[in-house]
């Protein structure tokens, strides 16, 4: 509502965070979906083209795939006059952050969520850095339909999760070390599993159908998310658990 109002598109992956399609729709932006490469990762030398704003999530979701930092720095130099959203909400497990270039570059939006790796979705907290003149635009959004969008739970919630850096920092540890741990033993049972930055793994069997698979999990009430769009239809999204439920898992798989 802020920024890509525009009368050309927002470039987009076209495999990414679904819910960019459905704010484009209901703000009637036109989205414009660019490929991912052979390998799953977005290509951002495809972005190259005219252009009303770019939007990304780093890591990317489903793939897990995070983007290196000096590929980002190069789109914002090719691309000055658009406004480039990152969207850093599953970054604190393994990616690295583009806050810093915020300060070189004034057309760079990084925004986060207190959903994913602080486990608080329930309080409905974000944070967008940037420019001052890019926030004084969201404020002046948000302050013409919701001026306190953030209730006092939420503050002091998100405010003790920022304190306790220590234990934040542990509880990322120990889901990464999870994650490397549940992607060498599906690799072992023949899974292709994508290279993730993030707290679920998008994994393929070259001979087992994702469909069945999610489905018979399911009867052994284990929940994975099965995406039936072309190209990512043989992948299974799998979160990253406790190291009991993951053992279990893999069992079952
Ligand atoms: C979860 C998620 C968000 C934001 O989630 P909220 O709970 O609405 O803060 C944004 N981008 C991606 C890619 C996500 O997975």
């Amino acid at each position: 509502m802020a920024f890509f109002r525009h009368n050309k598109p927002l470039l987009m992956p076209e495999t990414t965070y679904s819910f960019y399609e459905v704010y484009c729709d209901l703000l009637q932006i036109e989205p414009e979906k660019i490929p991912l490469d052979s390998e799953f990762r977005i290509n951002l030398e495809d972005y190259d083209r005219e252009n009303g704003g770019i939007i990304f999530a780093n890591p990317n979701a489903p793939t897990g795939i995070a983007l290196p930092l000096n590929r980002i720095e190069q789109l914002l130099q090719r691309h000055p006059d658009s406004l480039v959203l990152v969207d850093e909400a599953y970054v604190d497990f393994g990616a690295e952050t583009a806050i810093g270039l915020i300060a070189r570059y004034p057309n760079l939006l990084v925004t986060h969520t207190f959903s994913k790796a602080r486990s608080l979705a329930g309080m409905r907290v974000g944070a967008a850095f940037g420019h001052p003149d890019l926030i004084a635009g969201l404020e002046r959004v948000k302050n013409s339909f919701n001026s306190y969008p953030l209730d006092m739970l939420a503050i002091e919630t998100a405010t003790a999760s920022i304190a306790d850096d220590v234990y934040f920092k542990k509880v990322c540890k120990r889901i990464m070390h999870t994650r490397e741990h549940t992607t060498a033993a599906l690799t072992g049972k023949g899974f292709k599993v994508l290279p993730s930055a993030t707290n679920f793994i998008f994994v393929t069997h070259p001979e087992r159908d994702a469909l069945e698979m999610m489905q018979a999990l399911r009867a052994e009430k284990i929940l994975v998310r099965h995406f039936t769009r072309p190209g990512i239809n043989q992948f299974l999204r799998i979160s990253i658990g406790t190291d009991a439920e993951m053992a279990q898992l893999i069992d079952k798989l």
